[in-house]
């Protein structure tokens, strides 16, 4: 199934993200953690693609796995930075065979001292490359409400995120952020730029002190005053951390869906305690 038509029904799509485990871990090592988050029925699992050190080989695997012995739609993420179009083209064929339909067409990190490949320069241009192809693939694109790094402002980045919606993205799906007025902001932005297609929001429970300081410096994420409280009183007790992060999670998801947000995507960081806590606060609310 093609995550778009997901979208068109008549509820708030949710979705998980997982990583593939590092290439020197065995492959099985997540299996159990697929069951878990599978058992939950999201509407689909989207997995990294060299993201966090997981092996971009582990991707295609376990996407397939997802959908083909889970019965869960998937999405497999796709970077662009490092391959040629030869390689990209291989790698869509191996989608295809393993019967992914969806993809996260992304550019990837520009980083100091690493191969770029200069057969795409952009996400837009992978995005184009994959609905050119002979394989009807559903492209989804990244955005980021608090802007991307790289963008000079608020302008740029929206013009060059209607470039990648032009280019054949049929949805999206956002950077995290702890703070919901940058995502209702973010929205206006695409509207007046012409976006249509439906926007999930990206949601990070923080359950400890560490995996915020790392994603802060990041993705540049800001923190409102309320979760920086939290970090203060709780940053060193990791049970109270976790179940506050835990609670500021679904505080910030019943908040977006009260709003009418089109989907929830949470970034999982393969913990299935956290998704199904967080799954049974909301699952009512879908
Ligand atoms: P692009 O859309 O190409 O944007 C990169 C920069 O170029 C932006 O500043 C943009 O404004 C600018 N730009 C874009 N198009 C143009 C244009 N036509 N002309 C001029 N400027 C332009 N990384 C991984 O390695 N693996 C993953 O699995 C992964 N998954 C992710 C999932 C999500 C939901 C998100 C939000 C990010 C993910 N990332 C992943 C990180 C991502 O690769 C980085 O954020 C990267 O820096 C940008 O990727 P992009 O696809 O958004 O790039």
């Amino acid at each position: 199934m093609k995550i778009s038509s997901l979208y068109k029904m008549e509820k708030t799509v949710l979705s998980f993200e997982v990583f593939p485990p590092k290439a020197t871990s065995p492959i099985e090592t997540v299996y159990n953690t697929l069951e878990q988050l599978c058992d939950l029925k999201p509407d689909f699992i989207s997995v990294t693609y060299g993201a966090a050190g997981g092996a971009k080989s582990h991707c295609c695997e376990i996407a397939s796995r997802i959908k083909n012995i889970h019965g869960i739609e998937s999405v497999a993420h796709l970077t662009c930075i490092s391959n040629t179009k030869n390689e990209i083209k291989n790698i869509l064929n191996e989608f295809n065979d393993n019967g992914i339909e969806n993809i996260l067409a992304l550019r990837g990190d520009i980083v100091p001292g690493q191969p770029r490949c200069t057969d795409f320069k952009f996400a837009s241009d992978l995005t184009a490359f994959i609905k050119s192809s002979s394989r009807n693939f559903d492209v989804c694109g990244a955005c980021y409400p608090e802007v991307h790094s790289e963008s000079s402002d608020e302008v740029e980045d929206i013009l060059n995120l209607k470039k990648k919606v032009d280019a054949g993205a049929s949805s999206l799906i956002t950077q995290l952020f702890f703070d919901n007025n940058a995502y209702y902001s973010f929205l206006k932005r695409a509207k007046i730029a012409g976006i249509n297609v439906p926007i999930s929001a990206g949601i990070m429970p923080v359950v400890n002190k560490k995996q915020i300081e790392k994603m802060v410096s990041m993705c540049g994420a800001s923190l409102p005053a309320k979760f920086a409280k939290i970090m203060q009183r709780y940053g060193d007790n990791p049970e109270a951390m976790r179940d506050a992060g835990i609670a500021y999670a679904v505080d910030q998801i019943v908040d977006l869906i009260s709003n009418g947000v089109d989907g929830i995507h949470i970034y999982t960081m393969n913990n299935p305690y956290v998704a199904r806590t967080i799954y049974n606060s909301i699952k009512n609310l879908l």
